[in-house]
């Protein structure tokens, strides 16, 4: 993994987010977890004063969601808790939320999609700008060019991954960048779009024009 895929991975951001933040960290963290052999009564007192501690945590959220994302918890197991979830909540939440889980979990594997996401909205920033000098403005078309190269090379993999075939692939990179669009290929205004956004001197034709 590069360091820009590892940048974007989301438990790892999560898992930092908590780092950085967790009420519990200055706790000893065993009072998240129940002992061996621990009476209920035991165990419940300190649950319910673990919990407190949860409610006023500013990383609630992270914490919960990167809980969901290990797994933690079990339907019918009461022996930690988590983001203030007992270990049968946890399960009963991931239950409830497996679809939206499930494609969290998957975009965050999307590592090549999110790249391409970042390179599309520097693109559009990139061409937004109106450099004042022919020094600015020439380096605005280099790194327009390497930025739509890199594009094109993403999208183009993508596309052959996904069987579709990349001859007279020209662009297709302004707009549409989603996976799920990367499955339907080429689409008739791709060209034109490739041409508005990236100022080139001689414009792209069309596939109509061809
Ligand atoms: S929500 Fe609770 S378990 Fe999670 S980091 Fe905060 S205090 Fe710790």
């Amino acid at each position: 993994m590069t360091s820009t895929q590892a940048r974007h991975t989301r438990r790892a951001v999560l898992q930092s987010v908590v780092d950085a933040g967790a009420r519990c960290a200055s706790s000893d963290l065993e009072m998240w977890f129940r002992g061996d052999d621990e009476p209920d009564a035991d165990w419940q007192t300190r649950r319910t004063a673990a919990q407190r501690v949860c409610i006023g945590c500013p990383v609630r959220a992270a914490c919960e969601e990167l809980a969901l994302r290990s797994g933690d918890g079990e339907a019918d197991v009461d022996e930690l808790v988590r983001a203030g979830l007992t270990g049968p909540e946890l399960a009963a939440v991931r239950v409830d939320q497996a679809v939206r889980l499930a494609v969290a979990v998957d975009r965050d594997r999307d590592t090549e999609g999110r790249l391409l996401e970042d390179l599309s909205v520097e693109l559009q920033t990139q061409a937004g700008r109106s450099p004042d000098t022919d020094q600015r403005r020439h380096e605005q078309h280099l790194r327009l060019r390497a930025l739509s190269a890199s594009i094109r090379r993403i999208r183009t993999a993508r596309r052959a991954r996904t069987g579709w075939g990349t001859t007279g692939l020209r662009a297709g990179i302004a707009d549409d960048m989603t996976q799920d669009d990367d499955a339907r290929g080429p689409e008739r205004d791709e060209t034109d779009q490739y041409n508005r956004v990236v100022p080139l001197r001689r414009p792209v034709r069309s596939a109509s024009a061809a």
